[in-house]
């Protein structure tokens, strides 16, 4: 991890940042909001897929209205791969959720490490700051308090830098491969954000312009297709698609992605030490050295004993009948129809 500490200089920029202008070609608001009209204007067609069961319902739900308009060719299914520090399989699974629709698949990967790797690199950049600040004001800098290094809902450095940014590189890439248009090309990227996961998601729009990610070669249209739906809707939409879902699921977890999401509720946080201590034990490591807690008001340290407790008193949680996580939702029937149309291997979450 060590050359991960080259990420950020260890010199505070004094340089003040210019306010972003945005090209005078890029719309303020979105032409239409009517999904057959959306998916008509677009170039590019472009699903976020985490893997998770939001995603990939929106992945064949957007898919079967695009084969009804006859514009699967432009749809794009990308996956950003988090490394190790996502369930594993991940990245398999949405490209076989992709090969099932029949559609492009991308995967794209940050440079310069995973979030375990940034959060130490941002550790020595933040401490670097703290002490220079100390000095500056003619305090001891051995006494400086560095700003914590973990993401966080107020600084969710982790999307931006893990998923969005390296989708933006992409985007640029598919841009280039249309051509000269004589005009912006019209990219509609979909994401599966829901407003019943939390109040900030409840508060986006359902579809926008990304003003600061447009310019002169590229409009990009943000759509949530399925902004307004219900766990319950999600579930009936994998249930009619037939496409696999994450084992996680089944075994407990509410969400994917990184196996250790600093925005998880605690039940989810404990179950993935129980199905993973090696990579809890490396969070706990990482959340030692940096000296602030994994999550807010919730320590690595503390999730592992939350986790060694449950174990003592149940022993190690016993592998889920595949279909466990639906049958909740839509009933065993209908479970079981949606088990005969998917069969796929067991993947090793203990890894
Ligand atoms: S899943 Fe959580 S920790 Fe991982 S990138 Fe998303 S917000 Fe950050």
């Amino acid at each position: 991890m060590n050359a991960q500490l080259t990420l950020f200089p260890t010199t505070p920029a004094t340089k003040k940042k210019r306010p972003r202008r945005t090209h005078p070609s890029v719309p303020e608001l979105p032409a239409t909001t009517i999904p057959a009209a959306l998916l008509r204007a677009a170039d590019w067609i472009l699903l976020n897929s985490s893997g998770g069961k939001d995603s990939q319902a929106m992945a064949s739900h957007i898919c079967a209205l695009a084969a009804k308009l006859g514009l699967l060719h432009r749809v794009v299914i990308v996956h950003a791969d988090l490394g190790t520090i996502e369930w594993e399989g991940t990245r398999a699974l949405a490209q076989e959720q992709a090969r099932r629709l029949g559609v492009r698949f991308e995967v794209v990967r940050a440079e310069g490490g995973d979030l375990l790797a940034r959060t130490l690199a941002r550790f020595v950049k933040l401490k670097a700051k703290a002490e220079q600040t100390a000095r500056d004001e003619g305090r001891d800098p051995a006494t400086a308090k560095a700003a914590p290094a973990f993401p966080s809902a107020s600084a969710r450095w982790c999307t931006s830098d893990l998923k969005r940014g390296p989708i933006r590189k992409l985007i640029t890439r598919l841009v280039a491969e249309l051509g000269d248009l004589g005009r912006p090309a019209r990219i509609l990227n979909c994401l599966g954000q829901r407003a019943a996961e939390s109040a900030p998601r409840a508060r986006l729009a359902t579809v926008e312009i990304d003003r600061p990610a447009s310019n002169s070669r590229r409009h990009i249209t943000t759509w949530r297709p399925i902004h307004g739906w219900t766990d319950a809707m999600v579930w009936k939409e994998i249930a009619r698609s037939g496409l696999p879902y994450h084992e996680a699921y089944d075994w407990g977890m509410s969400r994917l992605s990184c196996s250790f999401c600093v925005l998880g509720c605690e039940a989810d946080v404990v179950l993935a030490a129980r199905l993973r201590p090696r990579k809890a034990a490396e969070y706990a490591a990482v959340e030692k050295t940096v000296g602030t807690d994994f999550k807010h008001g919730l320590s690595m340290r503390q999730i592992i004993e939350r986790a060694r407790a449950l174990d003592t008193e149940h022993g190690k949680p016993a592998r889920p009948p595949h279909g466990t996580a639906m049958a909740r939702v839509v009933g065993k029937k209908a479970t079981r129809r949606y088990l005969a149309l998917t069969e796929r291997g067991r993947l090793d979450l203990a890894a």
